[in-house]
């Protein structure tokens, strides 16, 4: 069924550099799919790993980046020790390998099933995890760090990180569902609880920033907008048409000097200040513009994350205000599932996203971010 032995892959090694090499294709142990990456979305992360800074902790070295993965499932591992007895999943003689369906709890999965995958394995059983808070979890792994990822034609997942594709969507368009679009949706709706009262600032219109436009739109909060600090003209015009596109009422240009101007439009358009801020960038420059366009109350939410500091204002600017400074990460595997049910009742636009495809040859051009859009790399 697997007809190709070795694969090409973009393969992160010890000392920083990322190269194409030659790989075998991946077999799934017990209780893994093989899938077949059609499609795998080039994530901030990555940019900034490749850039210098620290990959996750415990990332293993030499590792097949890559963590947006959209799929197909093409071969199951050899075990059947995670099918319950009984539930037929793994065929009468026991050797998965054989059949073409297998079961995880209340999930059936077939050969040839479109999937996504979701990246993050947290551990299960620590205090977070059993708590709910499992996307926190401190032992959690990443694949496309902690293993090998979707930057390969095959890559190895648990059956546990498999969600369904929604139904025809192209590759590329649902792969940043699992991450960009998730970590979105962690944040708006889940810390945030961002609601039909609220006006939402979206501060930055890279890959999470438009997501979550499309996001607030499809909860659907009262209007969207976002803020940019894209300087030169090109890239701010590129900004706009597309956050404008994935449904943001208006897109302002925050520079040093009209930073007072566009405060008081904010003002307006937000009748006195707005009521849920996400921040994108997690810099000083970012959450000093949300603390100062928040109304007593409102939320900032910070998923960006930048190593430098940041210092609050001096407690009456914020506690006075009653205002909540909140930070998100990451999301759950159920965050992309709900995700998936929106695109499919077509309440979430997940083409809001514009993704430019890249093959995988083009890896370095994609990480390099010298794409406008999100990069996606087709496989
Ligand atoms: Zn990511
Ligand atoms: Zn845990």
């Amino acid at each position: 069924m697997i007809e190709a032995e070795a694969m090409e892959a973009a393969v992160l090694n010890a000392s920083g550099n990322l190269t194409l090499q030659d790989l075998p294709v991946p077999k799934p142990k017990a209780g893994e799919v093989l899938v077949r990456v059609e499609a795998c979305g080039v994530c901030g992360s990555d940019k900034q790993v490749l850039a210098g800074e620290a990959a996750p902790p415990g990332t293993q070295l030499p590792v097949v980046l890559g963590h947006e993965i959209a799929g197909r499932i093409v071969q199951f591992g050899p075990s059947p020790e995670n099918v319950p007895p009984g539930t037929g999943g793994a065929g009468n003689n026991g050797d998965s390998q054989d059949t073409h369906r297998i079961r995880d709890g209340a999930r059936s999965w077939s050969l040839g099933d479109e999937v996504l995958v979701y990246p993050f394995l947290p551990c299960g059983h620590c205090r977070l995890c059993t708590l709910g808070f499992e996307n926190l979890c401190l032992s959690q792994e990443v694949i496309g760090y902690h293993r090998n990822g979707g930057y390969a034609h095959f890559v190895t997942v648990p059956l546990s990180s498999l969600v369904r594709r929604p139904h025809h969507l192209p590759a590329a368009v649902a792969a940043p569902l699992v991450d960009a679009f998730a970590t979105s949706f962690h944040a708006l709706w889940q810390v945030s609880k961002a609601s039909q009262r609220d006006r939402v600032l979206i501060l930055g219109t890279g890959g999470l920033g438009l997501s979550a436009v499309a996001v607030a739109r499809a909860i659907p909060v009262q209007d969207v907008a976002a803020w940019t600090m894209r300087q030169d003209e090109e890239s701010f015009e590129h900004a706009r048409q597309t956050a404008l596109a994935a449904g943001a009422s208006f897109l302002w240009q925050g520079t040093p000097e009209n930073a007072r101007a566009v405060s008081r439009e904010v003002r307006r358009w937000s009748e006195g200040g707005v009521d849920v801020v996400l921040d994108t960038h997690g810099t000083q420059a970012s959450m000093n513009i949300g603390l100062q366009l928040l109304r007593p109350g409102g939320r900032l939410c910070v998923i960006g994350m930048d190593n430098s500091e940041v210092t609050l204002p001096s407690t009456p600017a914020w506690v006075r205000k009653g205002i909540q400074v909140l930070g998100s990460y990451g999301s759950k595997r159920e965050d992309v599932e709900t995700l998936v049910s929106w695109v499919e009742s077509g309440r979430l636009n997940a083409a809001a996203l514009p993704v430019i495809e890249l093959p995988l040859s083009q890896i370095h051009t994609a990480l390099a971010g010298k794409v406008p859009g999100r990069a996606v790399i087709r496989l």
